[in-house]
């Protein structure tokens, strides 16, 4: 039997008794009841147990290799993309129907998936678009929808004149990841210019939006890749950026690009580029590398902490490293208080006060750059990264990182912990990379 679903008025149940796939559409199997029907011709198969999605194609065993940036890790039970709200209602219900967790995936560029895969459903929510809000002569408020490229966002900003966002360029990911990692670069931190964001609610389906307070944001994080991780998929940002440009300037390499510039000068094209360009040249580049950019976090430190740090690296690197700690240290403070007086906000965790750079600490100090396991090595270009060199597996990348962590805390006392976030690994497998002995 072949039903032209168009054709379908009815809101009653009734059955179907064969299977039709057209090609442009993504019917699996129907072979049950067809229970309800929304405007649009969009069905649901919430009891039916049977049809799945109309207009959407739900693929199973879906690599994930491909749609991270890492280029590891095995299939998700489940794949869909959904561009519109009711699509991704269709494939959350869908989940539902399986009972099985749901995994909002973006770019991939924050992810490590396990070499198994993951046992559930990953959904990709890619709708587009992008508004101006309000505009006076000092700022303008933009909407972004979540799934738009981050760096074409940035790209228009600046092309627009607008600023906030510029030092971002060249992030990989979806404008979403702006607000649930609270993307930082360069001087510019996402959570501070993001107005307001909207979400949906996983468990409820229900829209809101949240103001910035209410979205916690702090170094790299938010409510959304925190206490509430994986309640919300987020659908638009909200940002306020300004038409009163006062560039952000402090990173060493930028400082060094601009040096003979008098930075009131410097255009916002010129930051981008610039930007873009360090990026490349430090093995941040998506296209090129295989990495998910920092596999591990800078350290932020309580001065107690900071003293155990100089302690262990004088005992076991020798007084001149130790010295080289304390003066980066001092830099950085300088670099933090510089950012304060021009933004007026705080860089780093209100509790945390010193910042390390974790790579200073495996390149200048640790000398860990070419450390390997596998496939999976620390980037001679970016101490921070662990890159994928050729066909590295998951197992490769997170036994390097335990290598890593295990001999930063015997020779440092220091934990370092992972920036992407670990998808579909079991207990014991994490148990075992976060070993410390
Ligand atoms: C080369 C390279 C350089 C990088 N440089 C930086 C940098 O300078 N600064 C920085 O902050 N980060 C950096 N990153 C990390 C990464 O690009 C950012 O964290 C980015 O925001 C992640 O976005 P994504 O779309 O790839 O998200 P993914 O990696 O796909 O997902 C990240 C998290 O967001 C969740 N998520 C994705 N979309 C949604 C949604 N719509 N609703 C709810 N949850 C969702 C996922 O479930 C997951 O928890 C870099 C990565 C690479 C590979």
């Amino acid at each position: 039997m072949v039903v032209l679903f168009s054709d379908i008025k009815s809101l009653e149940c009734f059955s179907l008794t064969s299977v039709r796939r057209g090609p442009q559409v993504g019917i699996k199997v129907l072979d049950g009841q067809l229970c309800s029907l929304l405007p649009g011709g969009i069905f649901f198969a919430k009891k039916c147990n049977s049809l799945y999605a109309l207009y959407m194609q739900i693929k199973e065993n879906y690599s994930l290799k491909e749609l991270t940036t890492m280029k590891v890790g095995g299939p998700a039970k489940y794949f869909a993309e959904a561009s519109t709200i009711d699509e991704l209602k269709q494939a959350v219900d869908f989940a539902r129907d399986k009972e099985v967790e749901i995994f909002m995936l973006g770019g991939g560029s924050n992810i490590i998936v396990s070499d198994s895969g993951f046992d559930g459903m990953v959904i990709r929510f890619l709708n587009t678009g992008r508004e101006i809000v309000s505009e006076d002569d000092i700022s303008v408020t933009i909407k972004v929808a979540a799934g738009e490229v981050l760096d074409d966002i940035v790209a228009w900003t600046v092309e627009q004149g607008w600023c906030g966002i510029e030092n971002l360029s060249y992030v990989p990911g979806y404008a979403a990841g702006l607000a649930i990692q609270s993307v930082n670069a360069y001087g510019h931190d996402a959570g501070n210019v993001i107005e307001s964001v909207e979400v949906l609610e996983l468990a409820t389906g229900d829209m809101q939006t949240m103001t910035n307070e209410e979205c916690r944001f702090g170094y790299r994080r938010s409510r959304f890749n925190q206490e509430d991780k994986g309640r919300y998929v987020v659908l638009t940002i909200t940002l306020k950026l300004s038409k009163k440009c006062m560039p952000v300037l402090k990173y060493p390499d930028v400082v060094k690009w601009f040096e003979d510039r008098d930075h009131s000068d410097v255009k916002l094209s010129e930051i981008r580029e610039a930007i873009t360009e360090i990026r490349k040249r430090k093995g941040m580049d998506p296209h090129n590398i295989k990495s998910t950019g920092s596999t591990f976090k800078n350290l932020l430190l309580t001065q107690e902490e900071f003293d155990i740090l100089h302690t262990n690296v004088q005992k076991n690197y020798g007084e001149e490293k130790a010295q080289a700690l304390v003066e980066l240290k001092d830099r950085f403070a300088r670099v933090e208080d510089l950012y304060k007086s021009q933004t007026g906000v705080s860089e780093i965790d209100r509790d945390a006060r010193i910042k390390i750079p974790t790579a200073f600490l495996f390149d200048k100090i640790m000398n860990l750059k070419g450390t390997s396991v596998g496939d999976a090595q620390i980037s001679h270009k970016q101490a921070i990264a662990i890159i994928n060199t050729g066909n590295a597996t998951a197992d490769d990348v997170m036994q390097l990182f335990k290598k890593i962590r295990q001999l930063v805390h015997k020779q440092t006392g220091m934990i370092v912990t992972n920036e992407p976030e670990l998808i579909g690994f079991s207990q014991k497998e994490l148990d075992n990379y976060f070993g410390l002995q």
